[in-house]
């Protein structure tokens, strides 16, 4: 499969960490929605993209030796235009090169939606176990989230999302609107087929999700192997 080559060539390489590109190219492989996306080399490629995606965009850094992108400034949201973007980039550039080779993901910006996670992890004996929960600052402060041992089914993905203390949030409280949970619920069984799929997953991390009334995509992920 095209998901399982990149993971080859990652391992041929002796990677662990797998590139931005490699990481989205594997969750369009098994249908994952994600934000729409671009990985560049510069600030001119960048806005390239930029044009092609539709502003606004949010433009990150993708190296190999930076794992929390926004605690060193390696993301910028909501950028409006050409000039932006390119201010963006150079800046990164500029601060951050130091690290190895940079290389930048541009993003379509989605606000508005409600930050969750999907992660997983390789257990010895188990498989990988699957974790749900909100996302965002929430997922380190409430602590709330769930577990299931993949392969994960259907009603086992119910159980995840009306299994966390702050499920009634997916609902939507005092009148704000709830989220699509039919798509998430989908979204954690195409992760479970993935895992399933490609054993050598030690880790993977799907923070946050966005997630809307109609829709819900993964707009950051990392895998190691
Ligand atoms: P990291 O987790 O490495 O710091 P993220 O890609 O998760 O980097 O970005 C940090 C935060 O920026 C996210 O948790 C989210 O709040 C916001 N963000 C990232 N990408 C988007 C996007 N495409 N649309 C809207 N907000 C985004
Ligand atoms: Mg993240």
């Amino acid at each position: 499969s095209r998901a399982r080559a990149v993971i080859d060539q990652a391992r041929e390489d002796g990677r662990a960490v797998l590139s931005a590109e490699e990481v989205y190219s594997i969750f369009e492989a098994y249908g994952i929605p994600v934000a729409p996306w671009a990985v560049t080399d510069d600030a001119a490629q960048a806005v390239a993209a930029a044009d092609r995606i539709g502003y606004p965009v949010v433009v990150k850094v993708d190296c190999a030796a930076i794992d929390h992108k926004s605690d060193m400034g390696g993301v910028a949201v909501n950028l409006a235009d050409g000039a932006a973007v390119r201010a963006a980039v150079e800046e990164m550039q500029a601060r951050l090169g130091g690290h190895g080779e940079l290389r930048f993901l541009v993003q379509k910006f989605l606000p508005g939606g409600r930050e969750l996670i999907i992660g997983a992890s390789a257990e010895r004996e188990l498989g990988h176990l699957v974790m749900f929960g909100l996302g965002g600052i929430y997922v380190e402060v409430l602590k709330d989230v769930v577990f299931k041992i993949a392969p994960v089914t259907r009603v086992e993905a119910e159980e995840m999302l009306s299994g966390i203390k702050t499920a009634a949030l997916l609902d939507g409280v005092r009148g704000e609107a709830g989220i699509d949970k039919q798509a998430v619920i989908e979204l954690i069984q195409r992760v479970s087929q993935l895992l399933t799929d490609l054993p050598m997953i030690q880790e993977m991390d799907l923070n946050p999700i966005m997630a809307f009334a109609d829709r819900a995509f993964a707009v950051d992920g990392r895998i190691r192997i």
